[in-house]
């Protein structure tokens, strides 16, 4: 299977994960096909890596604070992501504001601290015209209720998992969903549903790498118990999923892809006369 002009919209290529073979991983998923990947950034002490990274490979970046993070920020983060927005704002590769949202999920960062970080965000990214790249994890309807109080130019709501009505609501805040490994478990049968059900124009493809392995990656609390470590994800693994979702959609992979690019493009920043 052969699929050209992939975005990967989600790869944190700058985990540790890939300090041994980041560049050799990079290389082997555009000879694949994947043309682009988005680095979205985790905290302040990533924005200089995930910009010089996205230089390095013809990639695009985005600068926050995610909300796993929020309890390392520091006071002046909110004036930093400023400045550090303003000197990128003529980088054709800065394409949006993230990673940000609100993750609900038991035992993270207490949820005042994400909601302040999150609106700040919000604020900032609404004050420089940027879209957002979402993280949203069991705090679906809180995180539309920010947007509402503080719209943004749109973006993408990264490895989407809600409902059809959710889906619904943000693309008419102007966003795409992002669909990765999630949907390559049989067993995901609501997740999978929405991807086929939802329209072509609402899509967008990404791995999260190094995490969210895909199912022929993954394995399970049973295999780590006996020693094997958990698969790690990777934008190589890109045009496998395009294939799976193709599948799922009952249509060609190329032509998914194509339409899935095209989607990123539309809502992130990215501007189509600059880099290639
Ligand atoms: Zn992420």
């Amino acid at each position: 299977m052969s699929v050209a002009g992939l975005i990967d919209t989600h790869c944190h290529l700058d985990a540790a994960e890939f300090d041994t073979d980041r560049d050799t991983q990079r290389q082997r998923a555009h000879a694949l096909g994947v043309t682009h990947c988005v680095i979205p950034a985790v905290t302040r002490a990533h924005w200089a890596g995930v910009r010089d990274l996205a230089h390095r490979h013809q990639d695009r970046y985005a600068l926050g604070i995610h909300p796993l993070y929020v309890m390392r920020a520091e006071a002046d983060d909110g004036t930093a992501l400023r400045q550090a927005l303003a000197t990128a704002i003529d980088d054709p590769a800065l394409v949006a504001v993230g990673e940000i949202g609100l993750d609900g999920f038991d035992g993270h960062p207490d949820m005042d601290r994400q909601l302040f970080w999150f609106r700040q965000q919000l604020i900032i990214a609404r004050e420089f015209g940027l879209p957002v790249i979402l993280h949203v994890r069991r705090a679906v309807d809180a995180v539309l209720r920010e947007l509402r109080r503080c719209p943004v130019a749109g973006g993408i709501a990264h490895a989407f998992n809600g409902s059809a009505q959710q889906a619904q609501m943000f693309i008419d805040l102007g966003f795409a969903l992002g669909f990765g490994g999630a949907l390559t478990f049989e067993r995901a049968l609501q997740l999978r549903r929405l991807a086929v059900e939802l329209p072509l124009t609402a899509l967008v493809l990404e791995t999260d790498a190094p995490d969210i392995p895909p199912q022929w990656l993954y394995r399970s609390a049973e295999q780590r118990a006996q020693g094997l470590p958990q698969g790690r994800n990777s934008p190589t693994e890109l045009p496998r999923i395009a294939g799976q979702l193709a599948g799922l959609r009952g249509m060609d992979a190329q032509e998914l892809a194509q339409a899935c690019a095209a989607n990123a493009r539309r809502v992130l920043r990215w501007p189509t006369e600059t880099l290639t």
